[in-house]
């Protein structure tokens, strides 16, 4: 499967031009999986050495607005972006700060929270604390 032809695909469906800067922002999300507005600015320095942070952020934004880019806010970490997909939680690293994705389905819990209080849920992130296997690796190793 062709990344950058599906991402092409995406910003035409949601009436955007598909831009070599906002296909090298979701290429790079695509790769690191989660990433703040400075490591993106820093992986996009090769290839487009006068894209400024402020060009990035609006791209960002832009493409948040059509949710094909999603923010992933996490406690002590600065704000990183990933590629919006359906259904997972975050497990964050307590050591090392590593954000990984977990694939759940969690619109049962948002329904249960719908049902038992009236709410309407609009927004929900579920991160979970961890110690991640490489960190307990590690750990195990200065015992
Ligand atoms: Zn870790
Ligand atoms: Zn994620």
């Amino acid at each position: 499967m062709n990344t950058t032809a599906n991402f092409q695909t995406k910003l035409k469906d949601n009436g955007m031009k598909s831009t070599a800067q906002r296909l090298h922002i979701l290429n790079t999300l695509e790769e690191l999986g989660h990433a703040t507005l400075d490591k993106i600015y820093e992986e996009s320095r090769p290839l487009f050495p006068t894209m400024s942070l402020t060009t990035i952020y609006r791209n960002i934004n832009e493409m948040m607005e059509k949710n094909i880019i999603d923010e992933v806010k996490i406690n002590g970490q600065k704000t990183n972006y990933e590629v919006s997909k359906k259904h997972h939680i975050h497990l964050v690293c307590k050591e090392c700060g590593s954000i990984e994705d977990f694939s759940l389905d969690t619109s049962f819990i948002i329904s249960r929270v719908e049902e038992q209080t009236g709410d309407s849920v609009v927004d929900s992130a579920i991160v979970m604390d961890v110690v991640c296997k490489k960190c307990k690796q590690l750990s195990s190793f200065s015992h």
